[in-house]
């Protein structure tokens, strides 16, 4: 992504990070729906759809000769393997909804997390933590959209997710729904009035003060 995009960036960044299973789908659908004006960066992956996925809305589902050919060439703003899979974020859509104004939601891991706060330090970087281990199997077991195998990878990686919990800004446990939901929009809505997403907002004031 070009080094332009920080500076000229109106939209804020919001990224969202958890152990699979945690319950991360599920607040960002909430998220979406009381604030539909927030844009989604859609990731590509190589993993294959669950049922129900649709190719450029959840995803889009990529070979992986096509993935590896559009990272090589730098289309990714971030890109990283997980559970055996490649995934990573297109750099332009996130860059033109940004230039617009609109704000953007990162439904990615640490790894891509850390990439992408190289390009945007000042975004909204959110761990949310499963309250329990025995919790997460349940939450993954009961999805029901995984093979055991998938499973058990899943819950390999989740250990060295949570130690990746200390390089984010906010944490948010997720045992009840409603109340991390109450806790993940109070995080974006006072993001949005921070000094670094109001750029022009003092100045526009002051144009009438004469
Ligand atoms: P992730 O996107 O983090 O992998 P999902 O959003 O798919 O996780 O949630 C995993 C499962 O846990 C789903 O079946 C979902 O309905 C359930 N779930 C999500 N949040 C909670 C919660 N707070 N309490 C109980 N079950 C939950
Ligand atoms: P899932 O296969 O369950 O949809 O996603 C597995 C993991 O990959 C989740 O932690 C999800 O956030 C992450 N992921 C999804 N898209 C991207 C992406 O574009 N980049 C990175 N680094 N991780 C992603």
């Amino acid at each position: 992504m070009s080094n332009d995009c920080p500076v000229l960036q109106k939209g804020q960044v919001l990224v969202m990070c958890a152990p699979s299973g945690t319950g991360k789908s599920t607040l960002v659908k909430k998220l979406r729906a009381e604030f539909p004006e927030i844009g989604f960066s859609i990731s590509c992956t190589t993993r294959s759809p669950r049922e129900g996925e649709v190719h450029g809305r959840d995803y889009y589902f990529l070979e992986k000769d096509e993935f590896t050919a559009r990272r090589d060439k730098g289309e990714f703003a971030e890109w990283a393997e997980v559970h055996g899979n490649y995934y990573g974020t297109p750099a332009a859509p996130v860059k033109d909804m940004l230039l617009q104004g609109t704000d953007v939601l990162f439904d990615i891991d640490f790894q891509g997390a850390m990439q992408l706060r190289e390009t945007f330090p000042d975004g909204l970087y959110v761990f949310l933590l499963p309250p329990s281990y025995a919790e997460l199997e349940k939450r993954l077991k009961g999805r029901g959209t995984d093979s055991a195998e998938v499973i058990e990878k899943r819950l390999k990686n989740a250990r060295k997710e949570m130690d990746a919990a200390s390089n984010f800004d906010y944490w948010v446990i997720n045992d009840n729904l409603d109340r991390a939901y109450t806790e993940l929009r109070t995080i974006y809505l006072s993001g949005k009035s921070r000094r670094c997403n109001r750029p022009e907002l003092l100045n526009n004031i002051l144009k009438e003060w004469g």
